[in-house]
């Protein structure tokens, strides 16, 4: 189990927090060892509240690009907050922001600032439906887009109206993009894609360059918008939309996480095309406008201009993904890593209610690597090549734990439900 900090603040949390925590902070999917709370971060590592440290691939779920608690991103944030942060207007830095973000991206004449991913992916949605006049959208059955009613996995508080005009395709199948987009008829705002596919839980898989040639197709061909969702994948891909590796530009692509580092701030970019429409919708929030965060992101956009962030966490990525295949495969074990390496997730053959992966993420855990059993991870700039060498070291014990261990692994009573699908 967790340490006994870490399970003292959970029954603390049960009596003042519904659930004791929600959403995908919940360890409730996680082994029993995974701690839930933390006292802080430095660089690619992360203490957890009973003190014990770990070279962290999740990154915060993303936020986490140039390291946590960056001195340079840090004091930029700091600079602005000791200034003032949520004033009765915005400061310059939103404008320089925007001209920083728009000379970035290929696709985007201007952009928009909110705070979370589900911000600016309801905001593409609202600016397609205005653009467009129509209401239908597709989307990838399966693709996370956020937490709002109309994009929230669990069906908890959502009614079907909130989830109306939705039509669902498989990613990277064609002939089922163009089902969905002939069942919207002609009622059709938006087609939605993820970077790639990084559902959870399954293989991650790149984007088939016909099926993303053939979604921009559909969108011209119906007037509706084409939106990439690169919340989760933007800027660790690629210094520009990730779908301009493939040169399939969106109308409409939507930033978060790490655009500032893990500071609050996420954006909705898009063409000329869409301006006026994106122009019509009212869309704001107390906190949108506040000048630390876009410090922040300022900052980090000169890092990712100005450094070799992106070549130097690939070839970390590839380094650890050689070192994980050569391990896995000395051991006798079929591990699937899908993904970019930069964005990777590890799945065991064989193993369909994760009982292998997650005694092997734990096995990782007890030697001081932070590992995630069913979601894709993130390299961030600040770990080295020694990290790697420690993540590397740690897998081949785990490996070994597992093969002594695995005959004798119970089922894992928290994933049940992943057989039953
Ligand atoms: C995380 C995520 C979102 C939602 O972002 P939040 O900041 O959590 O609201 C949307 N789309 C994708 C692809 C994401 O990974």
């Amino acid at each position: 189990m967790s340490g006994p900090i870490d399970k003292a603040l959970r029954r603390r949390a049960e009596a003042v927090i519904p659930g004791g925590m929600y959403g995908h902070q919940s360890v409730g999917l996680l082994p029993d060892d995974y701690p839930q709370f933390f006292t802080g971060g430095e660089g690619a590592h992360l203490t957890d509240a009973d003190g014990r440290r770990y070279l962290d691939l999740m990154c915060a779920y993303g936020p986490n690009l140039f390291g946590y608690a960056h001195p340079g991103i840090d004091a930029a944030y700091v600079r602005q907050l000791e200034k003032g942060d949520a004033l009765t207007g915005p400061t310059a830095l939103m404008v320089e922001l925007a001209e920083a973000m728009v000379a970035m991206v290929g696709h985007a004449d201007w952009a928009m600032f909110c705070k979370n991913g589900t911000d600016a992916t309801t905001m593409a949605m609202m600016t397609a439906r205005a653009h467009t006049g129509k209401q239908g959208l597709v989307l990838a059955r399966g693709a996370y887009h956020g937490a709002a009613p109309w994009c929230t996995p669990r069906p908890s508080g959502v009614i079907a109206s909130d989830k109306a005009h939705q039509h669902l395709c498989a990613y990277n199948d064609i002939a089922s993009l163009e089902a969905a987009v002939a069942a919207a008829g002609d009622d059709l705002a938006a087609i939605f894609a993820a970077p790639f596919r990084h559902d959870a839980f399954i293989d991650q898989a790149a984007p088939d360059l016909a099926y993303a040639r053939r979604a921009r197709e559909l969108a011209d061909a119906r007037g509706a918008l084409l939106v990439v969702d690169d919340v989760r994948a933007g800027l660790r891909v690629a210094r520009d939309c990730s779908w301009s590796a493939i040169g399939v530009a969106p109308d409409l692509s939507t930033w978060g996480k790490c655009i500032a580092n893990g500071h609050p701030i996420s954006a909705l970019l898009g063409a000329d095309k869409a301006r006026k429409a994106a122009a019509s919708i009212y869309v704001t929030g107390s906190f949108w406008f506040a000048g630390a965060a876009m410090a922040a992101g300022l900052e980090t956009l000169r890092l990712v201009r100005d450094t070799d962030y992106l070549e130097r966490i690939q070839a970390l990525g590839e380094t650890l993904r050689t070192g994980l295949a050569e391990r896995a495969s000395a051991a006798g074990f079929g591990f699937r890593q899908t993904g970019p390496a930069v964005m990777p997730l590890f799945l065991f053959d064989d193993d369909p209610d994760l009982r292998k992966g997650f005694a092997w993420s734990s096995a990782m855990l007890a030697r001081g690597v932070y590992v995630h059993p069913w979601h894709n991870m993130f390299l961030c700039a600040a770990m080295t090549e020694a990290d790697i060498a420690t993540a590397l070291d740690a897998a081949e014990a785990a490996f070994a734990d597992l093969k002594r261990n695995a005959a004798s692994l119970g089922p894992v009573e928290k994933l049940a439900f992943l057989a039953a699908r």
